[in-house]
């Protein structure tokens, strides 16, 4: 179609979308699932259904939609990829994680980001729905954590050390925790040349073997604050992000003289004995606060303030990405106005490797915010 040959594509920057399957609360024994989200068989776009008709019950609604076509209005959007309710963790890993994950072992940052309402598989896909390792239903982050060992694993070269760390942080009202030390509150962000953006005083635990990164999962999910909203039970209202940083030491034996020089002029560490290039690459895989809008939750008070930070941190977001989209090109981008933002100034645009996952519900009763998810990706792209 004419909107998928006009869709730009931008290797380091992909937009995706990933439909989960039906809950067992949307589902009825005697009605059949019918949802409203349609993706095309090649996954590049999906098309959605607005139900014109009253607000009557799904089995009204189901006949009323038979009989009057017309009542269904469907708008079409198109991505880089559209993941269908029957894509699998690995299915996700494999065509949207993996790339970002190569690109930080040949020392690039790259950021992974999960958008969406409450309860549309966020968490699901950064980490997966048990901790345990070899569970088909593990998610990014353990997957993302397996690729990097095996390709230290696959370092044939005794000339080159591995050194990985994770940190994991959230970000509530703007105020930065600790997720692994939760003392550790109102931390600040600073930046360096060496060290690019950090967050100061974030611990940083040494990872040694990829099943190590269930323990920080599980101690991370322990501490981060959740809520009691209307539309959810548990309804996370902060930003997760877990940054992994590899870095791989190479000591240079056989250099000529003059790539001895190179290497010094790009402040690659050099000693008495041999040069040593340093790679440093990080990873942030985010898992996003819910993006569902004030009024649905009917907050007030204090959560109306929290939330309205939450949103004023999404849409930052997405400005900071469309700024970095943007055909031509922009001399300001807007890093500064959230902590998140600021958080990943390092890490998104250029040469890093961005990906933004949207996901969306396959529900009728998500409609409002499944249409509001799939306009923020497309002003993404
Ligand atoms: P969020 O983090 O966006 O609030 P969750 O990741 O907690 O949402 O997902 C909500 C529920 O849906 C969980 O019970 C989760 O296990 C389930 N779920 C989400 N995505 C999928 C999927 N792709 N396949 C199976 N179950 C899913
Ligand atoms: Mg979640």
């Amino acid at each position: 179609s004419s909107l998928s040959s006009s869709y730009p594509t931008n290797e380091n920057f992909k937009v995706v979308i990933r439909v989960r399957p039906p809950l067992p609360r949307e589902t009825r024994e005697d009605l059949e699932f019918r949802g409203i989200v349609n993706v095309s068989p090649d996954h590049k776009s999906c098309a959605i259904m607005e139900y014109l008709g009253a607000e009557v019950g799904e089995y009204e609604r189901q006949r009323d939609m038979d009989a009057n076509p017309h009542l269904c209005v469907w708008q079409s959007f198109t991505f880089d990829h559209v993941y269908d309710q029957h894509s699998t963790q690995e299915n996700v890993y494999e065509t949207t994680a993996k790339p970002a994950v190569w690109s930080v072992l040949e020392g690039y940052n790259a950021t992974i980001l999960a958008y969406g309402q409450t309860g549309t598989g966020k968490t699901y896909t950064m980490e997966g729905f048990k901790y345990s390792a070899g569970d088909p239903q593990r998610g990014i982050v353990p997957r993302s954590m397996e690729e990097i060992f095996r390709f230290i694993q696959m370092q044939s070269s005794q000339n080159t050390t591995f050194m990985v760390r994770a940190s994991y942080l959230q970000i509530y009202n703007e105020v930065i925790s600790d997720l692994l030390k939760i003392d550790r509150t109102s931390l600040q962000i600073r930046e360096d040349k060496k060290k690019g953006v950090f967050v100061e005083g974030l611990s940083e635990w040494a990872v040694r073997s990829p099943n190590e990164i269930y323990s920080l999962m599980q101690k991370g999910a322990l501490s981060r604050a959740t809520a009691t909203t209307k539309m959810n039970d548990m309804s996370s209202r902060s930003h997760a992000v877990f940054i992994i940083i590899v870095e791989q030491m190479t000591t240079m034996t056989d250099t000529t003289p003059q790539q001895q020089q190179m290497l010094m002029m790009q402040q690659h560490y050099v000693d008495d004995d041999a040069p040593k290039q340093i790679k440093v690459g990080k990873l942030n895989l985010v898992d996003l606060a819910g993006s569902e809008r004030v009024r649905v939750t009917g907050a007030t008070g204090k959560r109306l303030e929290e939330s309205k930070k939450i949103n004023q941190s999404l849409s930052c977001l997405g400005n900071v990405i469309a700024a970095l989209t943007d055909q031509r090109p922009r001399a300001h981008i807007p890093y500064r106005d959230s902590k998140l933002t600021r958080l990943l100034e390092d890490s998104l645009g250029g040469n890093c490797k961005t990906t933004m996952m949207a996901m969306i519900s396959p529900a009728a009763e998500g409609f409002g915010e499944s249409i509001s998810t799939l306009k923020f990706a497309t002003r993404a792209k």
